[in-house]
Order: C-alpha cells, then structure tokens, then sequence
C-alpha cells in the first residue's frame, strides 16, 4: 500500500491529507464516481486517521468528499467478498475514530449514505450544505448499517425515527437532517471554512461529543416499563414476514432494540452480527442481483459507438390512457411535451387527469403549488401534426391497430425534424412494419411503457431491424432521463414482458383445470410467493377482452387458453365489468376485490373434461409456485436463448419493475437457478 503522501501516477481510489491549519487535518475521500468506501479505500482511511491521532501537533480531523459528493457508502461489489483476515472495511475506521483522542468533524457536500453517513455519525460532530442528502439506504440491498448506524442513530433521533428512516432506506435533506438532530449545522457556503469555524468555537469547550455516549430514546409517549417490548412488537407486526421480504427489516427492529436496550459495544457486536448473517442471506443476494443488473442495463453488446441524440423536447401523439401517463413522465423529467389528438373528448380527459394528479402532489406536500404549475404547463395540446415539428422525440400512443398506427406514421415522418426519434408504445404489434410506413426506419424503435406510464418504472426498448445504433442509444439514456428502468427487447410477439405473461397465466388456468381454486392460486402467489396480485386477478385487471384480442393477433405464438374466450362470450371481460376469473362488487373494496365465483369453477371443470384433464387433489402451494414460476423461467430463458433479451438480469428486471415480481426473490431467472 502506497502512503498517503506519495503521488500516485493516476489514482482510483486515494484519501487525500491537508493541513488546513497546523491543528486541523482534514482527510478528502476522493473515489469518483461516488467515493465508494471501497476495502482498499478503507485501508488508506484508516492510515489517514492513525497517521492524525499519532500526530500530536493535531487537535482536530475533518472528513471531507471530493467532487461534489461526501460517500456513497459501501462498495457493493465488496459485499462478494468475504472479508479475508487482515482486510480493512469501513467499520475498523468508524472504530478507530470512535477510540480516537482527536475531534472528529465530517464536513458534507453532497451526499453521505450508507457507510458514508455511519463515518459521519461517528464524528463529535457533523456539518453539511444545504444540498446535501443523508441516509443509511442498506435495507433496499436486504441488509442493515453495518458500521455502527444502527446504535448511532437511534442514540442520535430517537429509536422510533431512526427505525423509520432506515426500514424506508431514505435519504433526508440537510436542513430537515438538522431538525432531527443528526446535523448540527447546514453550512451556507463552504463546507470546510464552516468546519474550520466550527472548531474554532468548540474546541475550547467540548471537543469530545461523540454519539455513542448518549442513550437511545425511544422517542414515543411514555409507555411505562413495557414501552420498549411493546414498541418492539409493533414493529415487528408492521413489516413483512421474515420469509417474504421482511428478512432484513426483523434483523433490523432487533439491531435498533439492542440500541435502546444494550451498552454500546455490545449493540455494536449486535449490529455486525445480524449484518453478518444478511449478507449471506438469500434475499439480499438476490437485491444485489438486481442492483447489479440495473447497472449492466446501458451495455448493450455488439453495438458500434454512437452518441444518443440530446432530448429536450418531446411530443406525445394521442391523449388516451397511456399518452396521458407518458406526457406527465416527461413533464416531470424537465422536458416540455406536446400532446396531439384530434378529439376534444380525449384532450379535456387527459387535462383533468394531469391537473388532478398534479393537485395530489400538492395535496401530498411533495410539490408547491407553483412547481406544479409549471409541470402541469409545460404539456401543451394541439390538434394538428405540425405542433410536434420542434420535439426530439415523438411517441405514438393511439389505438392499437396496425392501420391507424402505419397512417399516424406516415403522418409523424412528414412533420417531424429530420434527427428526431420516433417512438410508437404499441404492446403487440411489429415494430418493423410500423417502421417500414416511415422514409425512416432507422429512427424508429418502440417505447413500451406500462400503465400507469407515470408510475411504473419499467420501459421496455424495442429495437427493429432497422433501427440505428443511435437510435437505440437514445432510447437507453431517455429511459434514464425519464427515471425508468429501460431494458431493451428485440422486436418478438409481446416483447419480453407480455410474452412470459401469456405463459404464466396460461399456467395458472391449467392449475385451475386440474383442480386448484382460482382463489388459491391467488393467494398463494400473493401472500406465499409476494405478487402484489395473484395471477388471475391481474387478468381480470387487464381485461379479459384484451387477452382474447393479444391471443387473437398473436395467431400460434402464444397457444390457445379457451376459458378466456369462454368468459368473454358470457361478458364477463374482468374488473371493468364487475367479472371475470372473480366477480366484482361496488360494496366490497371499491369493486376492485375479487370473489370467489362458483359458477368460474364448474365453467372450467367443464372445459378440463372435455380435454380429458384429470383432477389432482394433491396439488401443494410448493407445486403452484414451483409451476407459475418456471413457466416464466422457462420462457425467459427462450428469449435469451432467441436474443430478444440480451441477458437473464434484463428479464428479471422486467418482471420485477414492470410486473410486481418480488424483488427479494432476484426476479425469474435468478428465482429459477437459485430456490
Ligand atoms: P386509448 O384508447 O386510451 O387512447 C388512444 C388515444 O389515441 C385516444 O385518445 C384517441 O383519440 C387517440 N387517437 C386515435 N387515433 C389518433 C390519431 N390518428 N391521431 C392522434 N390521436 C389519435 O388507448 P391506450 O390504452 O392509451 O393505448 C394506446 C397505445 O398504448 C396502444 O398501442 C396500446 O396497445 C399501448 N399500451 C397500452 C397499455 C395499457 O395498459 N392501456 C399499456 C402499454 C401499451
């Protein structure tokens, strides 16, 4: 290991030491692109700090990040790794500074996340700009702080607070981080002359203020002698079970109980025990793999370079359902957009639902009224094609029909400016024959969104034959910009997403045909496996109507299931029309509760009959989701093989942003290889 003071040719990770003032030492994590509190990062920290509390000329150190940001926390590659004897992680270094004789000051410019913000509340103190953000988000990759986070905060906030904050993995803004008590100042301009002051002012009279020396509060209402269990229980009720998705947040409520109810060290030993058994657990391995699969997204193999075209204007063509949705997500990414459909109707529509939701955010506290103003301004509506002859990027939304898509083409083709892209969101239908209506295929591609597009993460990115290099890259780094998960598809009946939908709900109906009640195929997948809905009901959600119409169109791609076509003939088209699989009613949850049908059981035992299906009385909840899942494996695992997916992380991506695919479970692939 180099030392601290010798220059390095071209650094990737360094700390770097300066003497602000003879007394001062101030130590700068510099790691781009996020200060990753790398093991290797960790090593030279914690030289850094020995090299300070050896000096006795230094009375104070200051923990600084370059390039606008404090840390990031962890590098989460280094969770791959177990630690092997000798490595030093971010931990020894919040230890070191917790034993340290010095003051310890973090000065925060950007964020301090994870192990970045557990080095800060190690410090006596903490000052940050008011642009910076603090939070310990470990629970979203199934873990827990594991350098001291979990007996700090609730010693910094309250337990109650702190056990909030972390179950949500938030970050906070430093002005409300002050308020709560886990700042002490939010510093007006430069970080470092207001650590600088700082000490000034405090080293004289308490230099020492560290943390752990307080107790933790419960911060609730004098509950007596019972309120720690009491308060414990609650929490443990509140969150999912252990087996479905709650794993990390239990270890998390017993690290914080070990705060209010155990001496620091000990809670300490707690922390790193309940740490250890996370970071081997089965869901957070399956969080990491997703994390990483999110970063793997922009790779996009055996492309030739090219640069994404700037999008800074965007119009949206037809003001439905889905256009309405599209026009508020770009609107909310900062990018004007023009909405074009001929049908008054259609237009007041799509003003109230964007003035309506605009006025939710407001109501919510999440934007002034001003700010929403501006958002709900900066989508406009025209009638006429010229309108969209500024925008960067046009996405056809109208009907689905290949007629009236291959006409507003043509028609899009004729207005648009010569570089734009030219999207279309059809679910279904050939990306190459739309493609083929314009004098430019190769600035076409699809941009399927989900409903509601404002709401759902995932964009699928389908690429046609002729589509451009460019063209795709500026799909990807649209996808960015409009805070979506965009993963690209190859231009396949259903793309990714829909077509393993087809197969799993195909599954489901032969589950129903030998025997299993629709309801209890639901519910397992709902409360055993985590679907937000079981299989059935998201039918009955999407519209019976519309299964039949996919199948219809998909001609031998998808197969046959004869219940759907069964239950349309009776009207029963799902929720829109009180039935489906399950009957609706006003009174019960809003008439978006499904209810067992009799009369749904005797129509399929009457369909497994007249295929010969035999009835299985054995069918366990292992078997209903051993088979639903590996009818969406199996698929996945089809489209890779075929290319339409570029890899199995994008198709678990898919299920999990655009599908309700439990993310603890690492998506349908990683599912498939590892339960
Ligand atoms: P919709 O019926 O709600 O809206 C279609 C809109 O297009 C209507 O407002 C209509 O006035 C307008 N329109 C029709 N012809 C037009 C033309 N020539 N010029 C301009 N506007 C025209 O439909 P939707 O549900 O929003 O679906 C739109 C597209 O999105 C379809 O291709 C659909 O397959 C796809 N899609 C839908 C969903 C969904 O869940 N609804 C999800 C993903 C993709």
């Amino acid at each position: 290991m180099s030392s601290l003071l010798d220059t390095v040719a071209e650094p990737v990770w360094i700390v770097r030491v300066d003497a602000a003032r003879a007394d001062v030492r101030v130590i700068t994590i510099d790691n781009p692109p996020v200060n990753a509190l790398s093991f290797a990062l960790s090593d030279e920290l914690l030289a850094a700090v020995e090299a300070a509390e050896r000096d006795a000329s230094v009375r104070a150190v200051v923990f600084t990040g370059a390039g606008g940001i404090f840390s990031g926390g962890a590098d989460v590659n280094d969770f791959m790794t177990e630690p092997t004897e000798g490595t030093v992680t971010i931990r020894d270094v919040v230890a070191r500074v917790e034993r340290g004789t010095k003051t310890y000051v973090a000065a925060i410019d950007g964020n301090a996340l994870g192990g970045g913000f557990e080095l800060a509340l190690a410090c006596d103190y903490r000052i940050a700009t008011a642009r910076s953000k603090v939070g310990l988000p470990e629970i979203k990759l199934g873990l827990i702080p594991g350098a001291g986070g979990t007996q700090r905060l609730p010693r910094a906030i309250g337990a109650q607070d702190a056990l909030q904050m972390m179950l949500k993995g938030e970050s906070i803004k430093a002005a409300d981080a002050q308020a709560k008590g886990m700042l002490d100042e939010v510093a007006q301009s430069d970080v470092l002359a207001a650590a600088q002051a700082l000490l000034t002012r405090v080293l004289p009279t308490e230099p020492k203020r560290r943390i752990s020396e307080r107790r933790a509060q419960l911060g609730v209402a004098n509950l007596g002698l019972f309120a720690t269990p009491f308060v414990v229980a609650q929490a443990h009720k509140m969150v999912p079970p252990e087996e479905n998705g709650g794993f990390a947040a239990h270890k998390l409520i017993d690290a914080v109980q070990a705060a209010i109810e155990l001496p620091f060290a000990r809670g300490v030993a707690r922390e790193a025990r309940l740490f250890g058994e996370l970071v081997r657990s089965a869901p957070s391995l399956a969080l990491r793999h997703v994390f990483f699969g999110e970063r793997e997204l922009t790779k996009i193999p055996d492309l030739p370079p090219a640069q994404p075209l700037e999008i800074k204007t965007a119009a949206v063509i037809g003001a439905g359902t889905m256009g309405t949705g599209i026009a508020i997500t770009f609107a909310q990414a900062g990018i004007p957009v023009v909405v074009i459909d001929p049908s008054d109707a259609a237009v007041e529509k799509a003003r109230a639902t964007i003035f309506g939701m605009f006025k939710y955010q407001v109501d919510k506290g999440r934007l002034t009224q001003q700010e929403a103003w501006k958002l709900a301004n900066s989508i406009t509506f025209e009638d006429d094609f010229a309108a969209l002859a500024d925008a960067d990027v046009v996405v056809e939304a109208v009907f689905e029909s290949m007629d009236v898509k291959k006409e507003v083409f043509a028609k899009i083709d004729a207005a648009a400016k010569p570089a734009a892209l030219l999207a279309s969101n059809t679910s279904t239908l050939d990306i190459d024959e739309i493609a083929a209506a314009t004098n430019h295929p190769e600035r076409v591609l699809g941009l399927h969104f989900f409903a509601p597009a404002n709401i759902m993460k995932l964009l699928e990115i389908v690429r046609g034959k002729a589509t451009s290099a460019q063209s795709l890259v500026t799909g990807v780094a649209l996808a960015k910009k409009l805070h979506k998960i965009g993963v690209v598809s190859g231009n396949a009946f259903g793309f990714i997403g829909n077509r393993m939908l087809f197969a799993y709900e195909r599954e489901a109906i032969e589950l129903a045909e030998e025997g299993v009640a629709p309801e209890r195929i639901d519910a397992v997948m709902k409360s055993r496996f985590g679907f937000a809905m079981g299989p059935l009901a998201v039918a009955d959600l999407s519209g019976l109507d519309v299964y039949r119409h996919i199948e219809r169109a998909a001609g031998e791609q998808l197969g046959r299931i004869p219940i759907v076509a069964r239950l349309v003939d009776e009207g029963r088209l799902g929720q829109k029309s009180g039935a489906g699989f399950f009957r609706y009613d006003k009174a019960v949850g809003k008439g978006r509760e499904p209810i067992p049908d009799p009369h749904v059981d005797e129509l399929i035992a009457q369909l497994a009959r007249e295929a010969d299906i035999a009835s299985r009385g054995d069918i366990g909840d292992d078997e209903i989701i051993a088979r639903l899942t590996g009818a969406l494996s199996q698929t996945g695992a089809d489209l890779v093989r075929t290319g339409i997916a570029l890899r199995p992380g994008d198709v678990d991506l898919v299920w999990i942003y655009g599908y309700g695919f439990p993310p603890h479970r690492g998506g349908p692939m990683w599912y498939g290889e590892h339960a």
